[in-house]
Formats: C-alpha cells, sequence, structure tokens
C-alpha cells in the first residue's frame, strides 16, 4: 500500500484526504486488533520500565517521522502496555469498555471538530444537546423550566452545581451579587454537606471557589453506607444556631467504592427546613434509571434541585461524557458572560442558542452526539440489560462472598460495586491486589473502618459467573501463598 504523503495535512473534502483518513483509521484499528488480548487486561510491565520505554520514544523530533514508523511506535511501545478496559481482568474502577457505536460516534464527533460554545460553531450539535438535556431532564423526572449542560466529567459537574447554589445562596439570603463582587465577608460561614465517603470533587470544589476544606462538612454513614439522617440533621442544626450558612447538602447516589444511595426524600425534608439546596451526585449510579428492576433503588432523586450524571460509568460511553441537570434553569446564569465575539445578544434573541453562556468551559467536545447514538440505537431496553448485568454480576458476586467463609463483604451493594476483604488482614489484602496487578489481573483497593479491603467494580456487561467464579479461587491461593 502507499505511504501516506508526508504533506497532508487537515481533513477535507478531496478524495486524496479521505483516502487518507481511511488508510489511517484501518491502519489503526489493524494495530489495536493485533495488540489486543483476552487473557488479561494489563501486561504487568513495572512502571520503572515502562517509564524508561516511553521516555525512549522522545519528544518532538526536528523532522517528523511520517504516518507509518510513528504507528509502528505506537505498536510496539504504546499499544502493548495500554489498559485493556474490555478484559473481564479489569475491574478496580468506575471504568469501562466503550460501547462499539459509540466508538465510531467519537470519530464523527473528530472528524467534524465543532466546538459547543456558539450556535456558529456548531449547529447541529448545539441543537441536539439541547434536545438530549431536555430529554435527560424528563428522564430524571424535572418539569418545565429545567435545563443543564454537558461537562467534562462528574467533577465539573459537581463543581457546577456548587458554583451555582453558592451564588443563588448569598444572593437570596444576602443580597449578594458575588459575580461580580466576589465572596461576601460572610463567605467563611458557608457550609456545604456530603457523605463522609462522597466523592473528593467537593472538597476540590470548595478550594477552587475560595471556601476551603472546612467549608465541607462532612455527614456520618450508617451501616449500609448511606448518610444517616438523624445525626445529619443534628449537624446541620447545630451549624445553623453556630451561626454557620449552609447552603447545599449533597445525595450521593451510588457512593465511588460502595455504591451505597442516599436517601434523597430525608435530605429534601432537611434541606428544606434549614434553607439549603439539594445537590444529587449522581455520577454513579445514574445508569440505574435505565432499568426497570433497579430504578427504584435510586429513591425520588427528580426531588433533587440538581442532579450530576456521568455517561463515562455505567453507561459505558467513551470518555469524557457528563452532564448537570437543574431544576430551575436559572441555576446556570452564574456562567453566563458576554462577549462581543462570540455570544452577542442581538443574536441570541433571534433564536441562535449558545451555550457557552451555561458552562464552565469555552471551547468544548460535542459529546451529546454519542449519548444520542448510543440511546437512539439502543432504547431504553437496550440499556436495562446493560445495567441489569452489572448489577445482578454484583449480587452474585456478593452472595459467593458471604457465603464463603474465607471473605467478609460488610456492605450489601445496591449498584455494580462490591467491597471485600480476605480475612487474612490488611498485608494480606495488598500483597493480593499487588501480586494480580503484576499477573494483569486488575482490582479495586480501598479502606473501610481502618480495614484494608479489596473491590469489584463490574460495569463489563461481558464478565460471566463463571469468571468471577475463578478470580474467587485465585484471590484465596494467593491469599493462602
Ligand atoms: C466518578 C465520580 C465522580 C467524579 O466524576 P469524574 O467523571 O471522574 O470527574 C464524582 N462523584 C462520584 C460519586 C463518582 O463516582
Amino acid at each position: 500500500m502507499q505511504n501516506i504523503p508526508d504533506n497532508m495535512t487537515v481533513f477535507s473534502h478531496t478524495a486524496e484526504d479521505k483516502d487518507a483518513l481511511r488508510r489511517m483509521v484501518d491502519d489503526a484499528i489493524d494495530a489495536i486488533f493485533a495488540a489486543v488480548r483476552d487473557d488479561a487486561a494489563f501486561s504487568g510491565i513495572s512502571p520503572y520500565e515502562l517509564r524508561r520505554m516511553i521516555a525512549e520514544l522522545g519528544f518532538l523530533p526536528d523532522a517528523g517521522d511520517g504516518w507509518d514508523r510513528t504507528l509502528e511506535s505506537l505498536k510496539e511501545t504504546i499499544l502493548p502496555n495500554m489498559l485493556c478496559t474490555w478484559s473481564q481482568s479489569y475491574m478496580p474502577h468506575l471504568h469501562s469498555p466503550a460501547l462499539l457505536e459509540s466508538i465510531a460516534a467519537e470519530l464523527v464527533i473528530s472528524v467534524y471538530n465543532n466546538s459547543m460554545d456558539s450556535w456558529d460553531q456548531s449547529p447541529a450539535a448545539t441543537e441536539l444537546e439541547v434536545a438530549m438535556i431536555n430529554g435527560l431532564c424528563r428522564l430524571f423526572g424535572y418539569g418545565d423550566g429545567s435545563d443543564g449542560t454537558f461537562t467534562s466529567g462528574g467533577s465539573q459537574s459537581n463543581m457546577s452545581a456548587a458554583i451555582a447554589f453558592r451564588d443563588l445562596y448569598l444572593e437570596r439570603n444576602l443580597g449578594w451579587d458575588v459575580k461580580k463582587k466576589g465572596l461576601p465577608p460572610q463567605a467563611m460561614k458557608l457550609r456545604m454537606y456530603t457523605s463522609e465517603i462522597a466523592h473528593f470533587s467537593f472538597q476540590k470544589s470548595a478550594h477552587i471557589m475560595g471556601l476551603g476544606y472546612d467549608s465541607v462538612v462532612l455527614l456520618p454513614i450508617d451501616d449500609t453506607a448511606r448518610i444517616d439522617i438523624a445525626k445529619a440533621e443534628d449537624i446541620i442544626r447545630k451549624d445553623k444556631d453556630d451561626g454557620y450558612l449552609p447552603f447545599l447538602i449533597v445525595a450521593t447516589a451510588g457512593t465511588t467504592d460502595f455504591g451505597s444511595i442516599d436517601d434523597v426524600s430525608g435530605l429534601r425534608s432537611i434541606a428544606d427546613r434549614y434553607g439549603c439546596f439539594l445537590h444529587v451526585d449522581a455520577a454513579y449510579g445514574s445508569g440505574a434509571i435505565m432499568s426497570r428492576m433497579y430504578r427504584d433503588r435510586l429513591g425520588d432523586i427528580s426531588l433533587a434541585d440538581s442532579i450530576t450524571m456521568d455517561f463515562h460509568k455505567m453507561f459505558l460511553l467513551p470518555i469524557s461524557c457528563s452532564a448537570v441537570i437543574f431544576r430551575d434553569r436559572s441555576a446556570l446564569d452564574c456562567f453566563l458572560i458576554h462577549a462581543d465575539y462570540l455570544n452577542r445578544e442581538e443574536d441570541e434573541e433571534d433564536g441562535y442558542i449558545n451555550l457557552v453562556g451555561k458552562s464552565m468551559q469555552t471551547t468544548r467536545r460535542a459529546d451529546a452526539l454519542k449519548v444520542y447514538i448510543s440511546f437512539r440505537m439502543r432504547g431504553r431496553e437496550g440499556f436495562a440489560a446493560i445495567v441489569d448485568k452489572a448489577i445482578g454480576n454484583a449480587e452474585y458476586f456478593y452472595s459467593r462472598l458471604i457465603s464463603d467463609d474465607a471473605f467478609i463483604a460488610p456492605v450489601r451493594p445496591e449498584l455494580s460495586s462490591v467491597v471485600f476483604a480476605h480475612k487474612g488482614g490488611d498485608d494480606v489484602n495488598r500483597r493480593v491486589r499487588r501480586t494480580l496487578l503484576s499477573q494483569g489481573v486488575v482490582i479495586g483497593q480501598t479502606v473501610y473502618k481502618g480495614m484494608v479491603m479489596l473491590k469489584f467494580t463490574l460495569l463489563n456487561p461481558k464478565l460471566t459467573h463463571e469468571h468471577i467464579d475463578t478470580l474467587i479461587s485465585r484471590i484465596k491461593q494467593l491469599a493462602a501463598q
């Protein structure tokens, strides 16, 4: 086959460019297929050895190496040491293999390279995002007046909500305009409340928002790894009595480790009694909305003022893909700022929607397209089958653990994560995970009540019970060594 000419630049309508793109995509697919393995998720190489090999690749040659030689280096050094998310031996994180059609959707997104900031940079993609956001608002039970935005991930979705509610709270309670004046003198009194096992993105957000980690109060959990509602109310009442300004409660629908789901209605009542907003971080658990069998586990999620959802977790779409939706669209005003070159008010009056006004980002990927393609192709039932498989596998694994004397599994799974430990103790569990990693089997590790625990996050719909059984035996063998 012909080499790709070195003068190829950007994609265009010409036959030459189309041929070159097809050839490069074919080459990339051939390289991927040649590297794919099914016996392990990872080569098992040590970080030092891999660092040395990557360093040898060099950085920026004076004269380019051309496509073919560059492809060789991809094949020789990089692909064999990439993590294989589709492997049955990969289960540490909320990190999945990608749905096939969404990989094709990524190609479309990259070829067009539209940007979501203004209508004139993404006409169809803007209208598609608006339509998908409307659909998602309905799916999660929001009515007219709701709105949202796609984001880079759950962390940005959560921070968007925290910023919006800080601003609204200060405007309504102190008549203070944060956008214009920055934080008020009372800012050190602001408090948001999350589960002690909530995601760290709230602390990070608090820091970036000028409130500091101390503004995030961690609420204790009960034996099911959910926020203890009675204790939560005591803490918030006391803070309010002491002159603090509780502005936000966060319920987690699917904690990162356990998949536990906080009681949204209980926290809604507290939020109403103390004048706070309520956000649900469903970065993980949002996928359960697709399942007839399990959606009730999310509780009455529509009672929240805002909801974070990640499509790159239970929905199995490629990274990155997330959204945050608000019951009242005025919350998004915190991101609105007009620029003469980009989002003129006169154009918006004539129906041109410029999504930059709803987002922390300016240039932004057309991620809604992937969601559209997969939703349209599979339908709700297709996604329900995927989610049911994941949760069903977690239930199977948990049932095996609790009937085996060698293990403890302290929390019954509600989603697809199972936290457990071999009874051999912390050192045994640490050693088991490290040994498995060096053999290409990647599992999770966390801490529960001071104990080192192992974790399976079972998002892969192809995972079988037999494979789970094999892993249990392998862990027992390693622990005995
Ligand atoms: C994964 C996760 C996040 C962070 O989302 P990213 O998409 O990784 O930024 C936030 N909250 C919860 C509960 C999560 O599981």
